[in-house]
């Protein structure tokens, strides 16, 4: 069950009430500025949590073993990593709506379309929350609440004012090309082709992909993109697992890659195993829902396998013994498990070596 939000215990004093018209208005100016600024449009209903999907059923992050790894995609952009035993979650988004933060109280944004598969009350202990950059979807603050105070947030270098007034004493805002260490695991950021700026009116406060490496194994969480070379400077030591965003293409390519430049960025970035998010989520874009992973399976073809995750909710684990291995081949060898429609079945999928 999520955390409920509600509108409670509003004040009634004339001045109280004009304080909260001001603010209204205020936020609402607001998020008209930024709905014009990224193209969001909000949905009619109200705020509320989403409801817990089926899939939740299948997601016992208590169960992954320490010596694997395990990610799940909890939709639009958030994963919850079990990296060799160090508990990750990336851009965390779990509620009905992202956008603008009003008055702690309810949010004015895009409504998410699908179910959040794990509660925040259903998460294992955090180590450490990643956060891309400061967009309403990345950025989510009721989200960020709702997490435990004492994970390290390593986030975009302009970005600790937004983190730390929440409670975070540890946040490290890292520049491209800066590392730093969390429990054994080392976080390296990188570019991207993509902006920083919260609000039209201020300074970009920048964009970070990251690469998480413990044990000699790498794993790339690409920030949004729009198409761009840089992810093939990780080629010669290739991730094994690369998490790219896949959705908000329609019209918005300068800064969002389509499905078939994220897959030709994959292949640059000799990545093996692709985790394809920013999908199926919240409506940011004109491309129908459902659209970016469709054309993400029809782009990589014979390769096809190399998506490891193709629904919300979806689990996908490296096991012990493949990760033991000193090298990886370059085609993927799993397959991904298939209904007898042909669609991906449901629930976790594994790399059997
Ligand atoms: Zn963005
Ligand atoms: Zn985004």
């Amino acid at each position: 069950m999520l955390p409920t939000r509600t509108v409670t215990g509003l004040p009634t004093h004339p001045r109280a009430r004009s304080r909260r018209r001001a603010g209204w208005f205020l936020g609402a100016l607001a998020a008209g500025a930024m709905l014009a600024l990224v193209g969001l449009r909000p949905a009619p209903d109200t705020d509320r949590p989403a409801k817990s999907a089926p899939a939740a059923a299948q997601l016992h992050p208590a169960s992954w073993p320490a010596n694997a790894i395990t990610v799940a995609y909890l939709g639009h952009a958030t994963l919850l990593i079990d990296y060799l035993g160090v508990h990750v979650i990336s851009d965390p988004t779990f509620f009905h709506r992202v956008g603008l933060d009003v008055g702690h109280l309810f949010t004015v944004g895009p409504v998410r379309h699908t179910p959040v598969p794990l509660a925040p009350a259903a998460l294992p202990p955090l180590d450490l929350i990643l956060i891309t950059h400061a967009h309403m979807d990345h950025l989510d603050l009721p989200s960020l609440r709702a997490l435990p105070r004492s994970a390290t947030v390593v986030s975009c270098a302009g970005c600790r004012d937004l983190i730390e007034p929440l409670g975070f004493a540890d946040v490290r805002p890292l520049e491209w090309g800066e590392s730093t260490w969390v429990r054994g695991l080392k976080v390296t950021a990188m570019g991207a082709r993509h902006w920083g700026r919260r609000w039209p009116w201020e300074a970009d406060r920048g964009y970070n992909s990251y690469v998480i490496e413990k044990d000699g194994v790498r794993m790339l969480i690409a920030c949004d993109s729009a198409f761009t070379p840089i992810f093939s400077q990780l080629h010669d030591n290739p991730p094994l697992l690369a998490a790219f965003s896949i959705g908000a293409y329609d019209p918005w390519i300068r800064n969002h890659a389509n499905p078939e430049q994220v897959w030709e960025m994959f292949r640059e970035s000799g990545a093996r195993y692709l985790i394809p998010i920013h999908w199926g989520t919240f409506r940011l874009s004109r491309e129908p829902m459902d659209e970016p992973i469709r054309r993400l399976i029809r782009a990589a073809g014979p390769r096809a396998g190399a998506i490891a995750i193709r629904q919300i909710g979806g689990v996908f684990q490296v096991s012990a013994p493949a990760l033991r291995r000193a090298s990886f081949p370059s085609q993927p060898g799993h397959r991904i498990a298939q209904d007898s429609s042909g669609q991906p079945r449901s629930g976790a999928q594994s790399d059997p070596r």
